[in-house]
């Protein structure tokens, strides 16, 4: 099917990612910007249909039609607000980080912490019958947008990886563009969980066409979720299908599956397209008929502490219901490389 593709310059072009290909520009964050690209038509998943129209022919668990894949990046434990403890701001003004951070740590009553919520979204997820992936970053006291020591949240790793749920790293800042970066965020996950880590995404969706993707192969990763512009909802390469990303410049296939971000929560609302919730609400539903229409796979990043209208979890509940509604399954990234990896792809 992928030779079938190559033979559509415009699709493979799209695929591949040309575009992304020797930058001149990119954003603050050194990212390629959905307002970069030359793209115009995100919301439609054209390669994907291409594949579909040319034998690809996705089944999911109990025969359900398409699926969803639930991710949450947890960039925040303990909320700023809560911060002004006193001790806090002295151990901050002697620059010692590790002990401003324990004095939340102690005195916050986690059932009072919006952020603390692992718990009630794993039971929110449950009554859907669905599972969830929880990308944990992996900083250190300095770093940039360091909020947790992940030695700190040993017991809800576990509780989350116990229940059937997923742990997944969220790498930093720098993560996309260093293998060194990478390894020992990894291993200090990995050494708190006890198990082998298999999903990536990166902090802010960092991410460099095709290096990341190699870096994340190289390190063991065996899928990633990166894979979305963090300025518009939709389909970056025209595929709403898990995926396997290749590398123009070998002329070769990467180890690794990519599942594509399809709908970040705040890439709606106030920090990129500025939807009102309403219009926010409407755009979801079209993405997910058209991932429907395709058999395809609707990847949500929906963090543990986005507030919409003073509530923590109510839009991420409709969404729930909106999808199980459509009978899709609903699964987390673990879930859904181990089903396509031995179900999908080996019959294409
Ligand atoms: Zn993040």
């Amino acid at each position: 099917m992928i030779e079938k593709l190559k033979q559509n310059e415009e699709l493979w072009d799209l695929f591949t990612k040309k575009e992304e290909y020797n930058l001149t520009f990119s954003d603050q964050y050194d990212r390629f910007p959905y307002y970069l690209s030359s793209q115009r038509d995100v919301f439609d998943p054209k390669v994907s249909r291409f594949l579909v129209e040319n034998g690809l022919h996705p089944e999911y668990p109990d025969g359900k039609k398409f699926a969803v894949c639930l991710t949450h990046d947890i960039d925040v434990v303990y909320p700023e607000e809560l911060y002004p403890i006193v001790g806090t701001a002295k151990a901050f003004a002697k620059g010692n980080l590790t002990d401003a951070m324990k004095a939340p740590f102690s005195r916050i009553n986690k059932k009072c912490n919006p952020c603390w919520n692992f718990k009630e979204i794993m039971e929110l997820e449950a009554k859907y019958n669905a599972k969830s992936s929880f990308n944990f970053l992996a900083l250190h006291p300095g770093e940039k947008d360091f909020n947790y020591k992940i030695e700190d949240l040993e017991a809800e790793l576990h509780f989350i990886s116990d229940h059937g749920w997923e742990v997944g790293l969220h790498g930093g800042h720098e993560s996309y563009k260093s293998f060194e970066d990478i390894m020992e965020k990894k291993r200090r996950l990995e050494k708190v969980l006890g198990k082998q880590v298999i999903g990536y995404r990166n902090h802010y969706l960092r991410f460099k066409v095709p290096d990341t993707w190699e870096l994340l192969s190289k390190a063991g990763f065996k899928y990633d979720t990166t894979f979305g512009y963090a300025d518009c909802a939709g389909f970056r390469n025209g595929v709403c299908h898990p995926f396997r990303p290749f590398n123009r410049n070998t002329g070769k296939q990467i180890d690794i599956i990519e599942i594509p971000l399809i709908i970040m929560d705040r890439t709606l609302l106030r920090d990129y397209m500025r939807l009102d919730v309403k219009k926010a609400w409407e755009l979801i539903k079209r993405l997910v008929d058209k991932v429907e229409q395709y058999n395809g796979v609707v990847t949500i990043l929906w963090h543990n502490n986005t507030s919409i209208d003073g509530q923590h979890l109510k839009y991420y509940e409709k969404f729930l219901e909106y999808v199980s509604g459509k009978k899709a399954w609903i699964a987390s990234g673990e879930e859904v490389f181990n089903w396509w990896t031995t179900n999908v792809e080996k019959r294409c």
